[in-house]
Order: C-alpha cells, then sequence, then structure tokens
C-alpha cells in the first residue's frame, strides 16, 4: 500500500497533482462532470491514422442532405456542429442526421462570436447561446455519448467556462473543442496546397480539386484527427465524395467524438 502510494506521488508532477485533487473534489459533487476547459481545445487526436469528421453552421437544406448521401455511401459516422436556429427551421434535416446514426452537438443559436462582450450583458449572451441552443437541440442528441460545444470563431474566454459549469447541464458539456485538421489554407513553395479551410477556399475561388489536396496532406501529416469541414456550400459535399475515398485508401479509420478518451485529457 505505501510502496504504490509512494509510486503515484513520484509520478505525479505538481502540476499533475493539482488536477488530481481537483477532481477528486469534482466527483463529491456531480459524478458527470465533464467541463468547459480550454484543454479540450487543441491538438484533440492526432497520431493515431483516425479521421473525426465534424461539419459546422448547418443545417442547410440542399448541402446537409447531400453530405448526409456520402456518408451513408461511405459508412461513416460524423459530429454536426449546428446552430440551434437553424436547427428549429429544419426538423426534417435534424431528423435524418439523428436517424442516421451521427452526433448532433452545439455550435450556439445564433452563431454569435463570444468576444467584445459588454461588462453587463456578457453572462447573459453567453447563457443563452450555449443553454438555450441545447433546450433547442437536446432532442436530436440521443447518439452522443456527451454533450458537445463548439465556439463560433474558436472565441472563447475561461470565465465563461466558469460560468457554464455552474449549470447543471453546462457541466455536462465538453468545449470548446476546435480541431486539427481544416484551420487554413497554407501553400508551400511549390504553390502546393500543405493545408486547407473549406470556407476559405470557397471565398478564394480555390478549386474543390485543390482544396481536397490540402485537406489530404494535413490529414497525412497529422496521421489523422478532428476535421472541420462546413455544411454550407455545396463544394463542401462535393469534396467530401473524393475525401473520404482517399483517406481510406490512406489507411486511416473513421471515429466520432465519442471515441476520444476525453477523461485523460483534463
Ligand atoms: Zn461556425
Amino acid at each position: 500500500m505505501k510502496t504504490t502510494l509512494l509510486a503515484a506521488l513520484l509520478v505525479l508532477s505538481a502540476n499533475s497533482y493539482a488536477d488530481f485533487s481537483q477532481k477528486i473534489i469534482g466527483s463529491e459533487t456531480d459524478v458527470q462532470d465533464k467541463d468547459f476547459n480550454r484543454g479540450n481545445m487543441e491538438r484533440l487526436h492526432r497520431g493515431h491514422n483516425e479521421i473525426i469528421l465534424t461539419f459546422d453552421d448547418g443545417p442547410t437544406p440542399g448541402v446537409t442532405n447531400k453530405v448526409l448521401d456520402i456518408l451513408k455511401e461511405n459508412d461513416v459516422k460524423a459530429t454536426f456542429f449546428v446552430i440551434a436556429n437553424n436547427a428549429k427551421e429544419q426538423p426534417a434535416l435534424m431528423k435524418r442526421i439523428l436517424s442516421e446514426g451521427h452526433i448532433v452537438a452545439n455550435h450556439s443559436l445564433s452563431h454569435h462570436a463570444l468576444k467584445d462582450l459588454s461588462f453587463f450583458s456578457w453572462k447573459k449572451t453567453v447563457k443563452k447561446e450555449i443553454l438555450d441552443a441545447h433546450a433547442i437541440l437536446a432532442p436530436y442528441m440521443k447518439n452522443g455519448k456527451n454533450f458537445y460545444y463548439r465556439a463560433p470563431e474558436g472565441a472563447w474566454d475561461n470565465k465563461f467556462a466558469d460560468l457554464v459549469n455552474q449549470d447543471p447541464v453546462g457541466r455536462q458539456y465538453i468545449g470548446p473543442i476546435l480541431w486539427d485538421i481544416g484551420g487554413s489554407v497554407t501553400q508551400n513553395d511549390a504553390g502546393q496546397y500543405t493545408q486547407a479551410a473549406d470556407w476559405a477556399c470557397w471565398s478564394k475561388k480555390i478549386t474543390v480539386e485543390d482544396c481536397l489536396a490540402g485537406y489530404l496532406n494535413e490529414s497525412k501529416k497529422n496521421k489523422g484527427g478532428v476535421v472541420l469541414m462546413h455544411d454550407l456550400r455545396p463544394q463542401s459535399a462535393e469534396m467530401l465524395a473524393k475525401y473520404i475515398p482517399a483517406l481510406k485508401e490512406a489507411g486511416m479509420n473513421f471515429k466520432t467524438l465519442d471515441d476520444i478518451d476525453w477523461d485523460s485529457r483534463k
């Protein structure tokens, strides 16, 4: 017993010991505690040759249904970070996402980026954008083990986490979730796309083939990870139809956010 305790203390740095104590205190009050936590944001799942597809900003009629067709044809499950106000207007698409086994996640009520908020109203805005969105999305969240939130424009402040964690539903969320692949467009000296971000590709008039090359190169370089795409423009669906087979050919396996070991990341 003593030897085990000593060994445990030896491997714990001062920092991780602090985390360890916090976890014990947390578990007394709430066993389902997941926490909004800045540590969840970066380098989510690289190095495993596993791809986790995520789609933001939908549901969009004419695009989300194409994305769903392609996922079905390829037998891949994804996570949809939907805007709750869009979800309210597209109940049929929401039901289809759920019935085809995908995970619905929270990408806010109105895509209001949580920055430059007033001292007097920030709490109200943060609660509205995350918790009011949850109330709308909850009926569609049955496929996931966890609730996930992704912040519009990645805008976040740790004080938001403290606020949302005061709410019993908010505490069950993991977030804000960033991504490993799909954050920006970069080219090497030879002009090849080494990374790409679909929304930026389409606004810069980059072709589907070049954008795809960027996504594929980043996927291979990172040996997999969480992929950010948007079900907003038809070009993203067109790219997805080629991206999935190319990833399979590169030896990647498809997983979902629920396959990440979140507890070990806290
Ligand atoms: Zn977004």
